[in-house]
């Protein structure tokens, strides 16, 4: 299963073997099985995620309140949250904008849709709809029922229950409720939040005796079993993404309690967290929006490690290189 072994300058920590689905899309080991791999980093996620990078830190006034996401239309300015006194984040406006810009960019597909040499660029999951859709006994109104759904989640989906969700009181705000400031910049936000290099031992594995035998760190050995992902109903684990222990990774250990390990994948890092594993629709989580701060304040793609262990740099690489050189940010009438 395992096509890439990554090793750490310190030669006692185990190396990260990494599944052909954590690889770049460029790499000629990648390999993405949109039926049975786990839902891939989209495009999108990276642009998001360099979005709230490059928008900066979010003020605590700009997080709702009661709001209810699942409100929001895009065609009603009525629904939308930020109005008035409360300014939309930035990153907020540019992954707004991102999202439109990714509907025009998508349109040859659907426009080329038998054309194989044109699907290779889509999006893995967008390629595959439109491969049964072109099967269809009417393959018309499937393509336009496949388009009206992509487009929701672009327009409606991702700004409103996924995004207007996570910058909330109730959810980002949980991060930096006992950070100082009123718009915690990445400094802050690590005080009270951490990513820590762990190596993940599975249940067989004594994670002292693996300590002691290795020489590391006991603090930075840790099962798998033992972090917040694994004690959800419908757990996910590093298994299933093709990521064999023992592993070192990066875990964050968030202000609100838990600790959710940041998983390889697609180009980039996801967060095994329930809220991000349960539901593919959604591109960010609040974890996710806080590494995307902690980024945009080392001005980097790679998550500092706040202490433990030292991580392969893939461990830490939060966003494809080839995407952050890439893509612009960008928001229309932003009030300055
Ligand atoms: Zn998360």
């Amino acid at each position: 299963m395992s096509s890439r072994t990554l090793h750490t300058a310190d030669g006692n920590v185990p190396t990260l073997s990494l599944p052909p689905g954590a690889l770049a899309l460029t790499d000629r080991d990648y390999e993405y099985d949109v039926e049975h791999d786990p839902a891939n980093v989209e495009p999108i996620e990276h642009q998001i995620r360099l979005d709230f990078m490059r928008g900066g830190p979010i003020r605590r006034d700009q997080l709702l309140g009661n709001y209810n996401p699942w409100k929001y239309d895009p065609a009603d300015p009525a629904t939308h949250p930020w109005q008035g006194v409360k300014q939309k984040p930035l990153g907020l406006a540019y992954a707004e904008t991102s999202c439109t810009a990714r509907i025009h960019e998508e349109r040859r597909f659907y426009n080329h849709v038998n054309d194989e040499t044109v699907l290779v660029d889509a999006p893995a999951f967008l390629a595959a709809r439109l491969r049964i859709a072109r099967e269809d006994p009417h393959p018309e109104r499937a393509l336009k029922e496949e388009r009206q759904r992509r487009e929701k989640w672009y327009r409606e989906l991702i700004p409103g229950p996924n995004l207007s969700q996570i910058l909330k009181n109730s959810s980002y705000g949980s991060l930096i409720e006992k950070c100082i400031g009123p718009a915690p910049d990445a400094d802050r936000l690590l005080e009270h939040n951490a990513f820590v290099g762990m190596v993940l031992v599975d249940e067989d594995t004594d994670p002292e005796t693996f300590a002691r035998d290795r020489d590391l760190d006991a603090a930075g050995v840790l099962r798998e079993s033992a972090l917040s992902h694994t004690q959800t109903d419908d757990p996910v684990y590093l298994v299933d993404y093709g990521i064999e222990l023992p592993a070192p990774l990066l875990v964050g250990e968030y202000g609100s309690g838990s600790q959710y390990p940041l998983i390889p994948w697609g180009d980039a890092l996801t967060c095994a967290c329930p809220y991000k594993q349960m539901a593919p629709w959604r591109v960010m989580c609040k974890h996710e929006l806080l590494a995307s701060i902690v980024c945009s304040g080392q001005d980097s793609i790679f998550l500092p490690v706040s202490r433990g262990i030292d991580v392969p740099h893939r461990a830490r690489r939060f966003v494809s290189p080839e995407i952050a050189v890439s893509h612009q940010s960008r928001a229309r009438d932003y009030p300055i």
